[in-house]
Formats: C-alpha cells, sequence, structure tokens
C-alpha cells in the first residue's frame, strides 16, 4: 500500500492480527459475541487483496442479504484508508459476498446448460413451492385421505429438513415431525413427484440452490475448475450452516487451503432449520493436522456489566465449549431488568424509553427493541405508529401490513362506514365464489339492506358463495346495528374470519395468533371509532424487504426478531417478553435440544447491546396457542434462563403501569351543532 494508506491489521490485536494474516492453510476462529469474528475476516479480505489477491477470486459466505452488504462495506472502507484514497474516489473491486442460496443461485445459471438445467430457470419462493407441493399432493389423491395428510406447509417442512440435513424422510419424521410417522411411504413418494415437477416447469425451490449446488460439485468437471477459480473462501457464523453446506465447502476446496471459517457455538441459533452446530466443532478434526485454530477473548463490543451478565447466562448452559471474554469498557451501568404489568405497558414503556435516549443525543437508529417472534412486537408497533416514531423491522411483517391483519381490519372499517368500498371489496374478495368482476353487488345489495330508504337490489349470490355470504351479510347487518358492540364485535369478526383465514392462508394456525393479538389489542381501547383511529395514523413507509436500505436517510428504531439480529449491535438494546413461553418460547413441546438453542437465543439478544441493555418482564403475558381455549392471560413468569442466582448482575426497575389515556372532558360544555344549526334561523 502507498505510505498514506493505513495498514488493516494496524487496529486488531494480535490474535486478530494472526487470523487476518494467516497463510493459505484452513482456519478456524471461533470466539464469542463481539470479538471482532467479523471485523477480522474484513481486515482479512483486505490484507489478501492488498497483498496481490484477486479480489474476484475471493468467495464471502454470509447468512443474510444485509450481512453480505455490511461485510463488503467494512471490507470497501478498510480498503478506501489502506488505499489513501479520498471517500469521493471509486472504492477498488471488491470480493464476491453473499449468501450461500444467492451464490449457489449465480453459479448454477452459470453452468446450467452443463447440468441439465434450463438457463432461465425460475427460482420458486416458500409460498410457490407450497402451492406446487399442494398440487402434486391433490394429484396423488392425498389431500381426500380420511386420515388428515399433513397440510401442504408441513410436506414442505418436512422435505426442506430432509434435504438440508441430507437425511431420509423416515428419521426426519420420527424425529421432528413424530405426527406424521403414519404417513412416510407417501410423504417419501410425494417428493417424489414434488421433484420431478419441478424438473419439468425447470424451477428450482429454495433447498435446490444448496441441493443443486452440493450435487454438481460431485462432478469433478466441474468441482475442478470452480475450486480453481476461487482461491479463498470465507464464510461467518459458520455455527449456524447445515450439512450441505458444509458439504459444499469441503468441495469447493478439498483440502481445506484456502477456507476461513469464523463462528461461535454459543451462538448456535439455527438448529431449528437443520443447521449443524457439530460443522464448527468438527472443522479441526475435519482438517487435520493442517488446521489452525485461532480463538478471540476479548470483547470489544459491551461494557463490563453487560458481559457479566451475558456470561452468566450462557455459563449456566450444561455443554459448550468453554470460553470466557473479557473487556476494558469499564462502566458503572449493569442492564435493568424491568418489570411491567403487561404488554401494552410494556409498549408505552419502551417508547418512552426510547424517546428518552434520544433527548440524550442517541439516535433512534442506535437503538433496537428485540424479540422471540415477530408478532411478539405488535403492541409495540401500535404504539410506535400512534406517536410517530419512525421503525424499520426486521424478520417478519409489519403487524399492520400481514394480509390477514388486513382482512379482519377491512371488515371493522367497512361496518364504520359502508361507503368504503376499498375496505368492502376486499371483505366481499374473501367469500369463496365471488370474485373481483361482481363484488360491485353484492356490496350494493348490502348497503341497501342497511340503509330502510334506499331501493332493494336484488342479488343472489352464487351456489358456492350462499353459505359464506348469509354469515357475513348477518354479521356486517349487526355491526351497523352496534351489536355485540365494542369491544367484542372484533371478537366476532375474527370468528367469523377464523374459516376463511384456514382456506385462504396457510400457516394459518400463526395468523391466528396475528388474530388474537389484534382483538386483544383492542380490548385496550375505548371504542372502535378510536381504535381505527389510532390504527390510521400512517405507519412508516419502510417495510420488511427494505428494512435498513442504506437510501432510507430518515432516523429509525430498528425492531427485529432476536433470529435476524445475529452479528449486529447498537449502542441501547431492548428485550421484550423476557418470560417463560417467550424465552424459551412454546412450553411444553421443546426438547433439551430445543430449550438450549433458545438459551443462546437470549445470549445472542443480550451481547448485541453495547452500552445499555433492558430486558423486560411483563407480569400478564398474554400466551395464546397454549390457552386457545381457556383463560387467555397467564400470569408470566421471569424467564427460567434467567434464576434468582443472576439477579444481582442486574438493576431492577418496576416502573408505574400508567394505564391512562390523555384525559378528555366527561361533561359536555355546550353543543355546538345546535348552535352551527341556528345559525340559519
Ligand atoms: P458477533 O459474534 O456478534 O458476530 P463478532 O465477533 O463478529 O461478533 P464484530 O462485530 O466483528 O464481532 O466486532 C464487534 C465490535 O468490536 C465492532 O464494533 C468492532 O468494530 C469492534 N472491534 C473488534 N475488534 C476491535 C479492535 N481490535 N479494536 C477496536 N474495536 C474492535
Ligand atoms: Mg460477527
Amino acid at each position: 500500500p502507498p505510505p498514506s494508506g493505513t495498514d488493516p491489521l494496524a487496529a486488531l490485536n494480535d490474535a486478530q492480527r494472526e487470523a487476518a494474516s494467516h497463510l493459505g492453510g484452513p482456519l478456524l476462529v471461533i470466539a464469542g459475541a463481539g470479538s471482532g469474528k467479523t471485523l477480522t475476516l474484513a481486515a482479512r479480505v483486505a490484507h489478501l487483496v492488498l497483498n496481490g489477491a484477486d479480489p474476484q477470486r475471493l468467495l464471502l459466505l454470509t447468512f443474510s442479504r444485509r450481512a453480505a452488504q455490511e461485510l463488503q462495506r467494512r471490507c470497501a472502507a478498510l480498503l478506501h484508508q489502506a488505499l489513501g484514497l479520498k471517500p469521493t474516489q471509486a472504492a477498488p473491486v471488491l470480493p464476491w459476498a453473499g449468501t450461500f442460496h444467492s451464490v449457489g443461485a449465480r453459479l448454477l445459471r452459470e453452468q446450467a446448460l452443463a447440468i441439465g438445467l434450463s438457463e432461465q430457470f425460475t427460482v420458486l419462493d416458500r409460498g410457490d413451492a407450497e402451492d406446487l407441493m399442494a398440487l402434486v399432493r391433490q394429484q396423488r389423491g392425498l389431500a381426500a385421505t380420511a386420515k388428515r395428510f399433513p397440510m401442504k406447509g408441513t410436506c414442505l417442512s418436512i422435505y426442506s429438513r430432509c434435504v438440508n440435513s441430507q437425511s431420509a424422510v423416515g428419521p426426519v419424521v420420527q424425529q421432528v415431525f413424530p405426527w406424521c410417522q403414519d404417513w412416510v411411504d407417501e410423504l417419501q413418494a410425494l417428493f417424489a413427484d414434488y421433484e420431478a415437477a419441478k424438473q419439468d416447469q425447470q424451477v428450482l425451490d429454495y433447498d435446490d440452490l444448496l441441493l443443486w449446488w452440493h450435487t454438481m460439485m460431485q462432478e469433478p468437471a466441474i468441482a475442478g475448475p470452480l475450486s480453481e477459480r476461487f482461491q479463498h473462501v470465507l464464510v461467518d457464523e459458520y455455527q449456524d450452516t447445515n450439512r450441505l453446506q458444509a458439504g459444499i465447502l469441503r468441495a469447493l476446496k478439498p483440502g481445506g487451503g484456502g477456507v476461513t471459517v469464523v463462528g461461535d457455538d454459543a451462538q448456535a441459533i439455527y438448529g431449528f432449520r437443520a443447521a449443524e452446530v457439530r460443522n464448527i466443532l468438527d472443522f479441526p478434526g475435519q482438517y487435520s493436522p493442517a488446521a489452525r485454530i485461532v480463538t478471540l477473548d476479548r470483547n470489544y463490543r459491551s461494557t463490563q456489566p453487560l458481559l457479566d451478565a451475558a456470561n452468566a447466562v450462557i455459563a449456566l448452559a450444561p455443554e459448550r465449549f468453554a470460553k470466557t471474554l473479557w473487556t476494558d469498557r469499564a462502566s458503572a451501568e449493569k442492564p435493568r431488568l424491568v418489570t411491567v404489568e403487561d404488554e401494552p405497558t410494556q409498549a408505552r414503556w419502551v417508547c418512552e424509553q426510547v424517546l428518552a435516549r434520544r433527548e440524550q443525543g442517541l439516535t433512534l437508529m442506535r437503538q433496537a427493541v428485540l424479540f422471540r417472534s415477530s408478532h411478539h412486537s405488535a403492541a409495540l408497533e401500535l404504539e410506535l405508529a400512534r406517536r410517530r416514531i419512525p421503525f424499520v423491522k426486521y424478520g417478519g411483517l409489519k403487524f399492520l401490513e400481514a394480509a390477514h391483519v388486513k382482512d379482519v381490519l377491512a371488515v371493522l372499517r367497512w361496518a364504520e362506514n359502508p361507503r368504503n368500498r376499498l375496505a368492502g371489496l376486499r371483505v366481499a374478495l374473501l367469500v369463496p365464489g365471488i370474485g373481483p368482476a361482481h363484488a360491485r353487488r353484492p356490496l350494493d345489495t348490502l348497503a341497501a339492506a342497511a340503509d330502510p330508504g334506499a331501493a332493494m337490489a336484488t342479488w343472489q349470490p352464487p351456489a358456492a358463495a350462499t353459505v359464506e355470504w348469509q354469515a357475513l351479510a348477518t354479521l356486517w347487518l349487526a355491526l351497523r346495528r352496534g351489536e355485540p358492540g365494542w369491544p367484542g364485535e372484533l371478537q366476532a369478526i375474527a370468528d367469523w374470519y377464523a374459516p376463511q383465514l384456514e382456506r385462504l392462508h396457510e400457516h394459518a394456525a400463526a395468523r391466528q395468533t396475528d388474530i388474537d393479538q389484534l382483538v386483544q389489542l383492542a380490548r385496550g381501547q375505548r371504542s372502535r371509532e378510536r381504535f381505527l383511529t389510532e390504527l390510521a395514523l400512517d405507519p412508516p413507509e419502510a417495510s420488511s424487504d427494505n428494512a435498513g436500505d442504506p437510501s432510507l436517510d430518515e432516523d429509525y428504531l430498528i425492531l427485529s426478531t432476536i433470529h435476524a439480529a445475529k452479528g449486529q449491535e447498537w449502542q441501547a438494546v431492548t428485550l421484550l417478553n423476557v418470560v417463560d413461553g417467550c424465552v424459551p418460547g412454546d412450553l411444553g413441546v421443546g426438547t433439551t435440544a430445543e430449550l438450549e438453542e433458545e438459551r443462546r437465543l437470549l445470549y445472542v439478544a443480550m451481547t448485541r447491546a453495547r452500552q445499555h441493555l433492558d430486558l423486560i418482564v411483563p407480569q400478564r403475558f398474554y400466551v395464546t396457542q397454549q390457552h386457545r381455549h381457556g383463560d387467555r392471560h397467564m400470569y408470566g413468569a421471569r424467564s427460567r434462563f434467567l434464576p434468582p442466582e443472576l439477579l444481582p448482575l442486574f438493576t431492577h426497575a418496576t416502573p408505574r403501569a400508567d394505564g391512562s389515556e390523555p384525559t378528555r372532558p366527561t361533561t359536555q360544555v355546550m353543543d355546538l351543532r345546535e348552535k352551527l344549526r341556528s345559525r340559519w334561523g
């Protein structure tokens, strides 16, 4: 590099520098959260490029598109500095960075003709894949069998699990889907048909991108040139790769030369998708004796009190690769354990904290709110929208933008205002047998029925629509008459909607949870009108897909599932619902392995924070799935991962539950309507 430049290794500590400047043999960096693994990877890339490696012969594999972009950004910054370039000068050529899936898609397109694939193959998204599975299932007559055959979504999950773990149907079903044991033979035949259908249509599903890549790598004529082409292959978050991915890596670099993997076994959180933490633990043996192992034990991210708490949580795990992190970032501020009354209080409290921190100079972007499952943020999203605090959400659609939530709200909006044709149309289309072309007449008919003065319209629903339409008409007319009243009417709508949900959407159970959540939120508002007004406050633009898009220059808060927050860090992190049933999730169904994965999730969440960390424990926590038919509130218990002996590591706060709404005058002073009318004599 020219003298003006800064060596990309200059800022690294000794162990990091050793890893970054390691020569060609297989290299494993295994180290705890925030120890600079990703930074070291970026520095290694910059170092390689500066020492003459061709950037186009480097391949960087990450677990998400966002992580790939972030890694490239870091590499670019280091190269810029090293080459003494001005910020305005164009960045040097950057190595190829992407997820296994995106890189696979590109390589398969390059090699398509050689492997019997059309160059124009399409990649099916999850929804398309499910539809194809449903079709094949139908054709085999499995949908109509007396004993219920698994739904298309479950079939695809089993299929996916088999592919990614490289196992046969039998063992996968036995271990992970025991309720489908009677169907192993049928599933096997179904999957054969599904495979044939995909080949027939020249489409690949998501898993195929790995499977085809992996299979292609078994052909020496293709594997040879590809492993020549990539001088170095570097993988971040290696603990969350599955067997196929490890196999691909091995096939790309059979001797392990030029392979760098970094990861942390304590952060393995994708076992539920067939990731194998063994990949990272077995790496040294796999490439013995050539493999070099570097461990990093200094954490640069978090203050000592935060690290103490996170270390204590993971230390209780029965099995792990022992490592303790240290930091010199002293602080007097311990993480906080905040007990609040219920979820609405939690949402209000989080908003107040976020705003208070912004007052103190911490922009929204440097704060994040994390949660176990996407729907846990529903109450918070509404509160943020109400206060017009902009946010983006990673890992899951924004609650109010989900189709099923919109469906239910459309019924309510249409009842509130029969002239809201947009809402009416949306509702009419939910009825089987009514299509866009003939939705107008039924709407007019209903409007006429609600208005005694209007002329009678005479519309006869088509046969397929009769029952559903009658039910809807009855419900709608009742709503217009003010029955059964607020907030019960939202439950009535939800009841009508449940069968439509089953019919229209896959994953009905999970979506039903959202609807239940909506009903629950309605109980917190005093009227339908008030509820709808709150919701109408336009939610921020960004949706989950372009979340984090750097072109969004407005300041916004990050909401994220813990899974999607992997690898990232924020100045302040708040974790919602640190209660049993949530972290760990789904009480009563977990195996030990699943429970341990939940513990690591908590560890991942806690280690995202640099300076401030709040764990919130709502005492009244709404658990839908376990309590479907009974009491819908469960009294939350603090997560079992925070046993009493860990409590001294936290400060404790119990903010007052302030459920009051803005005050309104209760007595009417005068009726202005009267006054205005009387002006005209
Ligand atoms: P995770 O396990 O969460 O993915 P990680 O090990 O990949 O964490 P990084 O994200 O690379 O850690 O680094 C964490 C933070 O520490 C970053 O802000 C990074 O810039 C900083 N950091 C890492 N190494 C150093 C160093 N040698 N000097 C100063 N800061 C460092
Ligand atoms: Mg990292």
